[in-house]
């Protein structure tokens, strides 16, 4: 681990002028990634900026949407009762991840910000572009079970590891962003990049831009949600495949809404918006949700260990959509 320097922010701005004038300077939530990642040298920074005292604060709006504060940490979002009842797909997301301890200590921020978990970018004495760039990457030829079968490049077939951040593009979370000239938002599906031909830029942020929000809109028939992610054991283990999904189904048995991603699949947590157009307006059940499954995965390309995940990926939007039809009849 390098030598480096820790300040505390109290405030947004506190943090940006702190981060800036920092050499080399990281933002700090829990910890629980960056640490890990500097005590393996694969970061490097020379200055932590820990944001954890800035707001962290979780409210339920009057229509039903929620504002979470990005210091928030993943054991009181998924606890509270207004995510439990209106959003259980976000709760079951986040107790689907690492354990009760890390919870207890992992903010939403670096959440969505932690970097993928191929065994090659954490191994220096391997090749990896995401770490050094133009390097190769030996997970094309490796051990490739947990990788990308949709949208990578010859570059990286790395995954994003977060189960949360499948459940907020699911519900088409916002993210509040503030930097040192300003602030913005947008959709949490744009933050993250596919690889391309530069994996080692992973987001869409701006230099010293800080996570200060999430902003999830109400969405009512979310009730009947879920979250089920596949895995090599039962628990403290990353998803082979997961699914996030909301099912509205009418009287008559037809889908009037659904919302649905991926995770375990690609660079970014994946919206399954090729599902989704397949289902609208079809009439519920395990023939219409089979072929609407086969619409998000007509373009997956296999890797030498990963091929399983295909199909793997397929039956488990089968099953997840199964329930949810089960839990709206
Ligand atoms: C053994 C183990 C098992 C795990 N299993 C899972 C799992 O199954 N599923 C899962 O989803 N996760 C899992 N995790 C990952 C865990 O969820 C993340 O480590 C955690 O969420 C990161 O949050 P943090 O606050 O500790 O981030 P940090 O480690 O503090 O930061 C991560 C990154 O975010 C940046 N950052 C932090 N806050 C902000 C902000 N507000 N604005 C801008 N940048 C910011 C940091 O600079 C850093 O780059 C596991 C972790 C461990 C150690």
């Amino acid at each position: 681990m390098n030598i480096f320097s820790y300040q505390q922010a109290s405030d947004a701005t506190s943090a940006i002028t702190l981060k800036k004038a920092g050499p080399a300077a990281k933002y700090l939530g829990g910890g629980t990634n960056l640490v890990d990642l500097m005590r393996e040298t694969v970061e490097q920074p020379e200055t932590l900026v820990d944001v954890t005292h800035l707001p962290g604060d979780i409210e339920q709006r009057a229509d039903g949407s929620l504002l979470i504060g990005a210091a928030a940490k993943n054991t009181a979002l998924a606890a509270h009762p207004a995510v439990r009842s209106d959003f259980p797909l976000l709760s079951r997301s986040i107790l689907a991840g690492a354990s009760a301890q890390i919870r207890n200590v992992a903010t939403v921020g670096g959440n969505i910000l932690q970097r993928t978990r191929c065994r090659y970018f954490y191994d220096n004495a391997a090749r990896c572009n995401k770490r050094q760039p133009q390097a190769g990457c030996d997970a094309l030829e490796g051990f490739n079970r947990y990788h990308a079968i949709l949208g990578a490049s010859d570059a990286c077939v790395a995954t994003h590891p977060s189960d949360m951040c499948v459940a907020l593009v699911a519900l088409d979370a916002i993210v509040h962003l503030q930097g040192p000239t300003g602030g913005r938002s947008m959709p949490l599906s744009e933050l993250h990049r596919l690889p391309g031909d530069r994996p080692e830029i992973e987001t869409e942020l701006q230099p010293d831009e800080l996570i200060t929000a999430i902003e999830i809109p109400s969405l009512g028939f979310a009730r009947r949600s879920t979250y089920r992610k596949v895995r090599d054991r039962a628990s403290y283990a990353f998803a082979l495949i997961s699914v996030a999904a909301a099912l509205d189904i009418d009287e008559a048995g037809t889908v009037r809404d659904v919302r649905l991603a991926l995770g375990g699949v690609a660079h970014k947590p994946w919206r399954a918006t090729k599902t989704e157009l397949a289902l609208k307006g079809q009439v519920a059940g395990t023939e219409s949700f089979r072929a609407a499954a086969e619409a998000e995965l007509a373009d997956a390309v296999a890797l030498g260990e990963n091929a399983f995940k295909i199909e793997l990926a397929r039956r488990t939007i089968v099953a997840v959509l199964d329930e949810l039809k089960g839990e709206n009849a």
